[in-house]
């Protein structure tokens, strides 16, 4: 088990959350299986990713909307934060070093910062079994979400995985544990200059304990 979950350790239920399986609450969206969207925030707006069936993964890369050569870097966020983890409080860097949002709720506590989306490479490295057979992607979607942006495919790089529960042993392997996440439990930013967010469901089925299900999302608009 990834030691940080001792660090982050959850109490009480699952929050309550009136949408499922079926489909979201009402004033939610629903990001279907193996898909991804863009939303854009000005500062001030609170985007909410909520797992709706538990043990799913949403990959999140964040733009400045002003300039889309700025993007998210987990690189300036570890090391500013001083931690490969971002939980309630941590702020997410740019990599011209500019705070992009801040981390206002965490009902999970671990979310991966070292690991690329997952491509149409990830499946043919990782998953022989699946024969290179073209298979939906984080990447893929976000190259579609962010592409009206102007966002450059080749300038996308590791994502902010909500809800991965990535780990290192004392020898640096690295572990991928089924997201702890229980239906309900949720992550909330807030924008602290315009952006664009490219949003997924994750595709990958070794990532989501062997099923992919959607991811459920909530902007709530400062002005
Ligand atoms: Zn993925």
């Amino acid at each position: 088990m990834n030691p940080a979950r001792t660090r982050h350790p959850r109490t009480g239920g699952a929050p309550p959350y009136d949408g499922g399986p079926e489909g979201p609450a009402d004033g939610w969206w629903r990001i279907p299986p193996q898909t991804g969207l863009a939303v854009e925030l000005a500062p001030g707006d609170r985007l909410t990713l909520l797992d709706p069936c538990g043990e799913q993964v949403s990959d999140l890369y964040l733009v400045s909307a002003d300039d889309v050569a700025e993007q998210f870097s987990s690189g300036r966020t570890t090391d500013f934060g001083n931690s490969v983890y971002v939980s309630t409080g941590s702020l997410l860097w740019s990599n011209r070093s500019t705070i992009l949002a801040e981390v206002v709720d965490d009902t999970v506590g671990v979310h991966d910062l070292t690991l690329t989306p997952c491509s149409q490479a990830t499946f043919d490295v990782l998953y022989p079994d699946l024969g290179g057979a073209p298979h939906p992607s984080c990447f893929a979607n976000l190259v579609d979400a962010l592409e009206p942006y102007g966002v450059d495919p080749d300038r996308i790089g590791v994502t902010l995985n909500v809800f991965m529960d990535v780990w290192t042993d004392d020898r640096g392997e690295l572990h991928i544990d089924p997201p702890p996440t229980r239906p309900g439990d949720r992550f909330t930013l807030e924008a602290r200059v315009p952006l664009v967010a490219g949003v997924t469901a994750c595709s990958a089925e070794k990532s989501n304990n062997g099923t992919c299900t959607p991811i459920d999302l909530r902007v709530e608009r400062a002005g």
